[in-house]
């Protein structure tokens, strides 16, 4: 092993930090550096360094239903041709939950807005960081 920073051969390396960058140097030039706590001369793990992070599984991304959902809906509808009527019996619903939905007078649960979603064709959530500001 080479002396990172004298250049000398030498068998007994130590590593260093110096400015923050992590050197191979011998035992006279180890006091030019600060020693690298706990760290042996095989195996050296530089992501050691850095501060521990969490669980590799990133969070569900945020949706939120979309504030024109009751005209995405209303337009959907129409466009096939349904009354609320047909759309309630579809989804199961009562026509009056439809009617308040489309007026934007309530919103849809979660599951009957997926149900929306895959009965029209369109989308009524989006990703929090998909918003732009204003
Ligand atoms: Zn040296």
């Amino acid at each position: 092993m080479i002396c990172e920073l004298c250049g000398r051969e030498t068998d007994n390396f130590e590593y260093v930090i110096v400015d923050g960058a992590v050197l191979t140097v011998c035992p006279s030039c180890a006091k030019f550096g600060r020693k690298v706590k706990g760290m042996k001369a095989r195996g050296i793990n530089l992501s050691a360094l850095s501060a521990g992070k969490g669980g590799d599984e990133l969070p569900e991304p945020d949706t939120i239903l979309v504030e024109d959902y009751a005209e995405r809906i209303r337009n959907a509808r129409m466009k096939m041709g349904m009354t609320q009527e047909q759309l309630a019996k579809k989804l199961m619903e009562k026509e009056s939950v439809i009617a308040k939905i489309e007026r934007g007078d309530m919103r849809p649960s979660d599951k009957l807005a997926r149900k929306l979603e895959k009965t029209l064709g369109i989308k009524l959530f989006e990703r929090l960081d998909e918003i732009e500001g204003g």
